[in-house]
C-alpha cells in the first residue's frame, strides 16, 4: 500500500511548472513524432516502387527490394521507439490531462492550416546560444592535425557505423556514409596549419543529388567550424528517407529530396543544448 500512497503523493504532471524551455522541448518532440508518422505514409509506395522500376538484373531487383524493405522496417522501428519513449509518453499524457481539464474549443490539427508551425521553433534556434554551450572553443581557430584527430574520435564515437579518417599527407578527411545514403565526402583541411580554416567539401560521385548536396554544404552558415561541418555531413545519412520539416513531404514538385540541412538547437529542461539538423527542400528553405 505504501507504493500507492507514494504514487498519490506525486505531483500530477499538469501542476509541474511549464517553463518555456520545457514547452519548446515538448513541441520539438511532437514535431519529431509528426515527421516520423508522415514518413510511414510513404512506406508501402516506396516498397512497391522498388519492384516496379525496371531492374538491370534479378540481383538488382533483389537489392532494390531488400533496401526498400529494410528502410520500411527502420521507419516503423523508429516510430515505435519514439512512441514508446518515456519523453513522448510524458508529453502525450500532459496533453491528455490538459484536454480533460479544459478541452473546450480544441479541434483537430492540420499541418496545411498552420504552414508556419515550424517557425515557432526556428525563432528559438538562432546561433546566440552557441557561445553559451561551446564556451571557449572558438570556431575558426586554426586546427593542428592532433585537433583534427580528436575531433574525428569524438565524431566516430557519436556516429557508430560512419567511417571518418584523416589522410595526413594530403590534409584531407574522408567521410563515408553507408547505404541508404551511400555518399563519400572529402573534406580538404586548411593547407597550412597557420592558415585560416576554410574547409571545402567534395564528393567523387557527381550525380545530380550529390551536386545539390555539395552546393548546400558550400553555402553553410558556419564554414570555419569542423565539428559543425562533420555533424552536418552526417545528417545526410537519411537524405532519401527524411521528409522536409516545412511541407512534410519527401520529394518536392521537382522530385528533389530535402537537401538543405539547418541546425536547430534547443535548450533542454536540464539546461543543456540538444542539436538537431532539420531537413528542408531548397524551395521550402
Ligand atoms: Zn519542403
Amino acid at each position: 500500500m505504501a507504493t500507492n500512497e507514494q504514487a498519490l503523493d506525486q505531483v500530477p504532471p499538469l501542476e509541474k511548472e511549464l517553463d518555456e524551455a520545457s514547452i519548446m522541448s515538448s513541441l520539438a518532440r511532437l514535431q519529431e513524432v509528426h515527421i516520423s508518422l508522415r514518413n510511414l505514409r510513404e512506406t508501402i509506395p516506396k516498397v512497391m516502387d522498388s519492384v516496379l522500376v525496371d531492374p538491370l538484373s534479378p540481383d538488382q531487383l533483389h537489392s532494390n527490394f531488400s533496401q526498400a524493405a529494410n528502410g520500411a522496417a527502420q521507419a516503423i522501428k523508429h516510430f515505435t521507439q519514439l512512441m514508446e519513449d518515456s519523453g513522448t509518453k510524458e508529453v502525450m499524457e500532459r496533453a491528455k490531462e490538459s484536454r480533460t481539464e479544459n478541452g473546450e474549443g480544441i479541434t483537430g490539427w492540420k499541418v496545411i492550416e498552420h504552414e508556419d508551425w515550424l517557425d515557432v521553433k526556428q525563432e528559438d534556434g538562432n546561433d546566440d546560444v552557441d557561445k553559451e554551450e561551446e564556451g571557449t572553443a572558438e570556431a575558426g581557430d586554426a586546427l593542428g592535425l592532433k585537433d583534427v584527430n580528436e575531433a574525428l574520435d569524438k565524431f566516430r564515437s557519436a556516429h557508430v557505423g560512419l567511417e571518418a579518417s584523416l589522410i595526413e599527407d594530403s590534409r584531407m578527411v574522408t567521410l563515408h556514409l553507408p547505404l541508404p545514403a551511400q555518399i563519400n565526402f572529402q573534406i580538404q583541411l586548411n593547407t597550412t596549419p597557420e592558415g585560416p580554416n576554410n574547409y571545402s567539401v567534395d564528393s567523387k560521385d557527381k550525380s545530380k543529388l550529390h551536386r545539390a548536396i555539395l552546393e548546400a554544404i558550400r553555402t553553410r552558415p558556419r564554414p570555419n567550424d569542423l565539428n559543425d561541418l562533420l555533424e552536418m555531413l552526417a545528417s545526410y545519412l537519411d537524405i532519401k528517407s527524411r521528409p522536409c520539416v516545412k511541407c512534410s513531404r519527401l520529394l518536392d514538385r521537382n522530385a528533389q529530396f530535402p537537401i538543405i540541412r539547418s541546425r536547430k538547437r534547443t535548450k533542454q529542461p536540464d539546461g543543456r543544448f540538444a542539436s538537431q539538423w532539420l531537413a528542408l527542400h531548397a524551395a521550402c528553405n
